[in-house]
């Protein structure tokens, strides 16, 4: 291995540019072309059969389940589904027993596409094609790399698993981004119920490819393709290096060559695989043992139907429930933890009670911040926590029944033993400023200074404090400012 220093962060100048290989083991019972169990943490050599051994005389039958995973990504991927056909892909490597993996070419089953990241960017899908899984080496005595081994060890229960491998367009711009995307492919990966989404199983497994240019120049720097990264944090350590040491390498007067790089997680650096020169040459031909897949219509149209909504379009209704970005935090996280009905029932609640103003996008608004940060904290409780129940309270909240605080104790006491908000927070003696007094104040105070209101309404945000202050003097410091800030962002 060779010993490059790990150099600083990027000097600017340079652009990063980056594509993703995505590699996803489809949740089948079954392997692609055979009967075999498809089941990960066997008993090594235990689900296999002459198919997926490769033995001579065996036939590929195609596993139709399979095939709907791929299409339900691909219809997610907004790809376009079309008419495909499976072609041999020849290497000789041992943890590949027909010397051939049987894949996709040039006619993959689903075409381009693209998926939309939280802050908004859209990455582009150039392809997201079947084929079949190898199977999996262990190299015994030394540090796990080949060269050091003293005995090899094979487990062909993964040789023909199905997989989906998604190709992004060379769409990212950062290690920041290109962490960004593989989340959020999990995430529709998942979605779509094609995947577990366990990297740290295999599931899904990411190759880089990244290349570096001076910023504004519209080519396309010469790419390294970095293998061996096996979480979110690698990648985004692997590409950080990768671009370092492409800059560093140019800005002293060498140039990049095209190759294959293993990222080595201990040493924390790229280290050459195999140059351009010794690439394969896969010698792809069609499948003579298989039919092109030609999916009818109708299928694919029930399939793409029965998909759930995807990630970003939760966060656009979530964004547009509550009036918060659907790149925020907030959002994110409600989405990821999949509390979006907690906050529809929030929202729920708010059209029919006057007390909020309406279907105020403030009371969503607490109450996809109250998901995000308090619920989240307790994600079991989360799952037990009655909808109208968690609405009620952030109505409390947002009325001023209840301070923030006060408010906290009582989810607090929900989340460990559910209950009625107003009955626990009356347990707890907690008799804030009475129903309704501390809304009716806020309203005074905006009815007493119409001028002021006006300009706060259209944004001079600054005003608030001033309302504020008029809210403190006519209750003698006894509201609750958090919810009086609350209650005058709702009257907007
Ligand atoms: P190959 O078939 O050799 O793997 P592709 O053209 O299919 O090559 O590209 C593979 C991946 O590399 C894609 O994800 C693509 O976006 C990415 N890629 C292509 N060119 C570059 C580049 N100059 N810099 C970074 N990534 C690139
Ligand atoms: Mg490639
Ligand atoms: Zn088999």
């Amino acid at each position: 291995m060779s010993t490059e220093p790990v150099v600083p962060a990027p000097s600017s100048g340079w652009e990063t540019v980056i594509g993703l290989e995505v590699h996803c083991e489809l949740r089948t019972q079954t392997k692609l072309f055979c009967g075999c169990r498809n089941s990960f943490g066997e008993e090594p050599n235990t689900n296999v059969c002459p198919v997926c051994l490769g033995l001579p005389g065996s036939l590929p039958v195609l596993n139709r389940a399979a095939v709907e995973y791929a299409i339900r990504i691909g219809a997610a991927l907004h790809s376009t589904v079309q008419a495909s056909m499976f072609h041999r892909k020849n290497y000789f490597y041992p943890d590949m027993p027909k010397d051939y993996q049987i894949s996709q070419y040039d006619v993959p089953i689903n075409a381009g596409g693209w998926l939309t990241l939280p802050g908004g960017r859209r990455i582009g899908i150039v392809r997201a094609h079947l084929e079949e899984d190898t199977g999996k080496t262990t190299h015994v005595g030394g540090g796990g790399r080949i060269h050091e081994a003293t005995r090899s060890l094979v487990d062909y229960n993964r040789a023909g698993v199905p997989l989906v491998e998604i190709v992004s367009a060379p769409d990212m711009r950062s290690a920041d981004e290109a962490r960004a995307y593989v989340d959020e492919l999990r995430a529709i990966l998942v979605a779509t119920g094609a995947s577990d989404g366990k990297m740290e199983e295999g599931s899904l497994r990411v190759d880089a490819n990244v290349s570096v240019r001076p910023a504004g120049s519209e080519e396309f720097g010469t790419r390294c393709e970095i293998k061996n990264m096996n979480s979110l944090r690698s990648l985004g350590r692997a590409v950080d290096y990768e671009v370092s040491r492409q800059i560093q390498l140019i800005e002293s007067g060498g140039v990049v060559s095209q190759e294959t790089r293993h990222w080595d997680e201990g040493a924390g650096r790229t280290a050459s695989m195999r140059s351009k020169e010794e690439a394969y040459d896969y010698r792809y031909f069609p499948e003579p043992d298989l039919v092109p897949v030609d999916p009818p219509e109708e299928w694919v149209a029930s399939i793409k139907a029965s998909l759930p909504p995807m990630p970003s379009e939760r966060r656009e209704r979530i964004a547009e429930m509550s009036g918060l970005p659907a790149g925020s935090e907030a959002v994110v996280t409600v989405v990821r933890l999949g509390l979006d009905d907690l906050v529809e029932a929030v929202g729920a609640q708010g059209a029919d009670t006057k007390s909020v103003g309406g279907a105020s996008p403030a009371v969503a608004a607490i109450a996809v911040k109250r998901a995000a940060n308090e619920v989240a904290s307790d994600l079991a409780g989360a799952a037990n926590l009655e909808r109208s129940s968690f609405a009620k309270l952030v109505r409390m909240e947002s009325s001023g029944q209840l301070t923030s605080a006060q408010a906290r104790t009582v989810l607090k006491s929900m989340l460990e033993a559910g209950g009625d908000p107003e009955v626990i927070a009356e347990g707890l003696g907690f008799e804030a400023m009475e129903s309704g007094g501390l809304e009716a104040i806020v309203d005074d105070v905006i009815a007493a200074h119409p001028e002021e209101w006006a300009r706060y309404s259209e944004g001079e945000d600054k005003l608030a404090g001033f309302f504020i202050g008029h809210v403190k003097q006519a209750t003698q410091g006894k509201a609750d400012l958090k919810s009086a800030s609350a209650l005058l962002r709702s009257r907007r």
